[in-house]
């Protein structure tokens, strides 16, 4: 059944790979799952892959249609050259959500669920276009979980794609394992847990700042043990970090968590061609980083779909207006169109020192400006390692998820960021009203964190031996770049030799 269309840009490449034999190229799929903090780091996985081993692997990216064209331009710079990225695309599932809505970044927040729901519904297009490709390999996110069962039945390797690193990962599988206890302990607002079976110093945090999923039955709640023990079952496990960041818990993680597993960033280098990542974005903001002093600006950037609130984002904009600091915030299309985002005549005021971008910035790019000193992110794991790969300090403003877990990873043990807020209550099932960050709030951290002092130092000279770290894994021999090179040794090892008949 021909359930998909394929686009190549370099179908001469493509057709020596589609062949058969001994000497033909290894192909190997990734289907990422449909958030752009997702959909990003996969595809630069497979562009990776393919460049490490030109001529030899062929990365095919099979993607919804509205997701292929976010990722377009990161193909096609891959083509160019010279490298072997394919794109498949595979209908999105109807979940009652408008035309070209393939993701949470466009999805309204309150159709979040539908996102979710399209994720389970998609199970029979993938399993159709596995059976009728039949690629070498499967990279597959984490909820694709089926996905194992059909490389078992091809005979080839699932790995699992993690974006998230492996401290969260393996907090949220720890205290999964005490959810009885934390729904228990839920009912009393102040219950604190501490997480069990990490290694280092102890974690703990607020029953209100877990995940959903922990607390309350959702659709991650039923499916997480599945998830888990497919991702045990398969080849092995891929995850967006390096090792220097997470040593310890790395460890801890290839021991229980996977067969295999592969640590392989920060899979975003900063360099030009991370303009246009991940959507088309107004790059002119680089160009007004460069009017400012040299680590002077404040980057300020919530992710790609995590819902902020109008009161809260005019809160920010007074905060930020009072810090009389110089910064850089990104307002997503969807916040800045349906509401009030900021107080009127706040633009006019802030004019020259600050620079809103609407919609989608070069955050790689920007990162890796030098007039940019703090980072005030949502934690987002993709955010988090693009700080610490470029070496700026940050400010963190977790709202939903893992981010409160990836918020101790940054403060607590990698120590290059502080809190913007000790105040008050967080967390995603808390209310607007109690949760929102008063301006004098934002003020007095941004203020604090620019003016510099002893702390603020200690926190930038971490950042800096980090972004050093980052840039030792994915040189040449470095950890990461070794990893990408032993999976794909192991792939091809794995299909030589029979081992997936052997492992089954
Ligand atoms: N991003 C970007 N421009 C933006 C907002 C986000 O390039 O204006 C990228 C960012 O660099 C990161 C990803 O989108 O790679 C967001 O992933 P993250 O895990 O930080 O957050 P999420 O969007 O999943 O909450």
């Amino acid at each position: 059944m021909a359930t998909t269309a394929l686009s190549s840009h370099n179908d001469g490449d493509a057709a020596a790979a589609s062949g058969s034999g001994p000497g033909r190229m290894l192909r190997v799929f990734f289907l990422p799952t449909f958030a752009r903090g997702h959909l990003i780091p996969q595809t630069d996985l497979a562009c990776l892959m393919a460049a490490a081993r030109p001529g030899e692997l062929e990365a095919t990216m099979v993607v919804s249609p509205a997701n292929a064209a976010l990722i377009a331009p990161a193909v096609a710079r891959a083509a160019a050259a010279g490298h072997a990225v394919r794109v498949l695309r595979c209908p999105f599932p109807d979940v009652g959500l408008g035309d070209g809505v393939e993701c949470l970044a466009t999805a309204p927040a309150r159709d979040a669920w539908r996102v979710y729901r399209a994720m389970e519904l998609v199970r029979p297009s993938h399993e159709s276009l596995l059976r009728e490709h039949r690629p070498d390999a499967i990279v597959s996110d984490v909820p694709f979980w089926w996905t194992t069962d059909v490389a078992a039945e091809l005979g080839v390797p699932r790995i699992t794609f993690h974006p998230v690193g492996v401290f969260p990962q393996l907090a949220m599988n720890n205290l999964f394992k005490v959810r009885p206890d934390i729904i228990r302990m839920s009912s009393d607002a102040g219950a604190v847990v501490s997480v069990p079976g990490l290694p280092g110093k102890e974690i703990t945090i607020p029953v209100s700042e877990l995940p959903s999923f922990l607390v309350q039955d959702d659709h991650l709640s039923k499916t997480w043990e599945q998830i888990k023990a497919c991702q045990l079952a398969g080849f092995g496990v891929i995850v967006n970090t390096f090792v220097d960041l997470e040593q310890p818990y790395c460890e801890e993680f290839s021991r229980v968590d996977a067969r295999r597993a592969y640590f392989v960033g920060p899979l975003a280098q900063p360099s030009c061609s991370t303009v246009h990542r991940g959507g088309d974005c107004d790059a002119d903001c680089l160009s007004w980083l460069s009017t400012k002093p040299r680590r002077s600006v404040v980057y300020v950037c919530f992710g790609s779909w995590a819902h902020f609130p109008a009161t809260q984002s005019r809160e920010l904009a007074l905060g930020l207006e009072a810090s009389k600091q110089p910064f850089l915030w990104v307002v997503r299309s969807d916040d800045s169109d349906s509401c009030q985002w900021a107080p009127e005549g706040w633009e006019q005021r802030v004019a020259g020192r600050g620079m809103v971008v609407r919609g989608w910035a070069p955050q790689v790019a920007v990162l890796a400006h030098p007039s940019v000193g703090a980072f005030l992110t949502h934690c987002g794991w993709n955010s988090v390692l693009e700080a610490a790969s470029a070496g700026v300090p940050v400010l963190t403003w977790p709202l939903v998820f893992e981010q409160f877990i990836n918020e101790r990873l940054v403060t607590g043990v990698a120590a290059f960021g502080a809190r913007v807020w000790d105040g008050g209550t967080r967390g995603e099932r808390a209310g607007e009203a109690e949760t929102t960050v008063p301006a004098e709030a934002v003020a007095r951290a941004v203020a604090w964190f620019m003016e510099g002092g002893p702390r603020r130092e200690g926190m930038e000279a971490r950042a800096r031996e980090l972004a050093e770290r980052a840039r030792a894994a994915v040189g040449e021999d470095g950890s990461s770049w070794r990893d990408v090179h032993r999976l794909i040794d192991d792939v091809v090892q794995a299909r030589a030799s029979g081992l997936l008949q052997k492992e089954a």
